[in-house]
């Protein structure tokens, strides 16, 4: 079964070919816009939308080229139907109506947060653990799930304030390093040898994150003068000090035996650095792909296609949410 996967729930235009059988991508095509948002330092909705638009119909080609098949060889269509930036997500979730309805395929609405959990499996179906304990970081969210497959969810933490992404991207936004922030800052970090400055780690209860005093305390430190670098480098040491932190501890509360770690954040070289510890002390750790962090088509046909042979297609009146939380069902 060809599977297309289509993902526009922010500000990358993804579209992928899956086959469902093999378990393998064909294709995997991400048209980025970050250029366009760049000056803005964060994403315009709008914008986002109109570049879908714009992009969408060359990157669905570019990816049936690249996977080395036509339109007539799909058999599924699963597209991103929430959360995300409601226009944006509109323009994909329309497209593969489209798609769906002129070629006659069944259709399969997926949730963004469910493709990213899933994203370290991507071409390893098979390795998927009945339990696994999650952690998904990205742009728009820090959530940590207890996951039971297949796909039964129980929210244990989340960040109360911003995601840690987003507190990569504004940190570099004040220390004008550009959008997105996170690779510029994990570049500065990996060149950094100097002393780091202590920041704060918020004390919140429970499997909890909170991420806007850490942006706070940089703010102030910007305008006491410290270098950029040192600010940049003592951000991320202490960013994922504190992910990992909680992590661990849930790791041991819950007695869990296998991690997955996702989102834009997880392509973090210190983060992907101290999981692999966790894997030599005998945990189970997967880690997507560094193509598969950041949004991408893959994920969708992935979780969809698992997904549409559990529970069939879905009608095409199903309409994009802005937001939604991941219910267990
Ligand atoms: P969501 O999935 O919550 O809707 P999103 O799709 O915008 O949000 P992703 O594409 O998963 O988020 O991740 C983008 C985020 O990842 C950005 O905030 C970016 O700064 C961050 N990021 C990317 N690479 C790195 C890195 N190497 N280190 C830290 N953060 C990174
Ligand atoms: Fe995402």
């Amino acid at each position: 079964m060809k599977v297309l996967g289509i993902d526009t729930s922010c500000d990358d235009t993804s579209i992928a070919v899956y086959d469902g059988e093999k378990d393998r991508v064909l294709s995997n095509v991400v048209s980025s816009q970050h250029e366009f948002h760049q000056p803005f330092g964060g994403i315009v909705p709008e914008i986002a939308a109109r570049k879908h638009a714009e992009n969408i119909d060359l990157v669905f080609q570019e990816s049936l080229q690249i996977a080395g098949i036509e339109t007539k060889d799909l058999d599924l269509i699963t597209v991103t139907r929430t959360p995300g930036l409601l226009p944006a997500l509109l323009v994909g979730l329309t497209f593969g109506k489209g798609l769906s309805y002129c070629l006659s395929l069944p259709f399969k609405a997926v949730h963004h947060i469910e493709a990213h959990i899933y994203s370290p499996f991507i071409e390893k179906r098979k390795e998927i653990p009945d339990k696994f304990l999650a952690l998904v970081v990205s742009g728009g969210h820090t959530l940590m799930f207890l996951v039971e497959h297949p796909f039964k969810y129980t929210l244990i933490g989340k960040t109360l304030d911003d995601a840690v992404g987003e507190a990569y991207d504004k940190v570099a936004q004040m220390l004008d390093l550009g959008y997105p922030g996170g690779p510029v800052i994990d570049n500065i970090y990996k060149n950094y040898f100097g002393e780091y400055v202590q920041l704060p780690k918020p004390k919140v209860e429970g499997f909890n994150y909170s991420f806007s005093g850490l942006k706070s305390a940089v703010k102030r430190l910007i305008e006491k003068g410290y270098p950029k670098e040192q600010l940049a480098a003592s951000f991320q040491k202490t960013a994922i000090e504190y992910l990992l932190g909680k992590l661990k501890k849930a790791i041991d509360y819950y007695k869990a035996e296998a991690i997955a770690v996702s989102g834009g954040v997880s392509a973090n070289s210190l983060l992907r650095e101290e999981l692999l510890k966790l894997k030599e002390k005998g945990k189970k750790v997967f880690i997507p792909d560094i193509k598969y962090t950041s949004d991408n088509g893959a994920m969708v046909a992935f979780v969809g296609y698992m997904k549409y042979l559990l529970e069939g297609e879905d009608p095409l009146t199903i309409s994009a949410a802005a937001r939604s939380i991941l219910n267990s069902n």
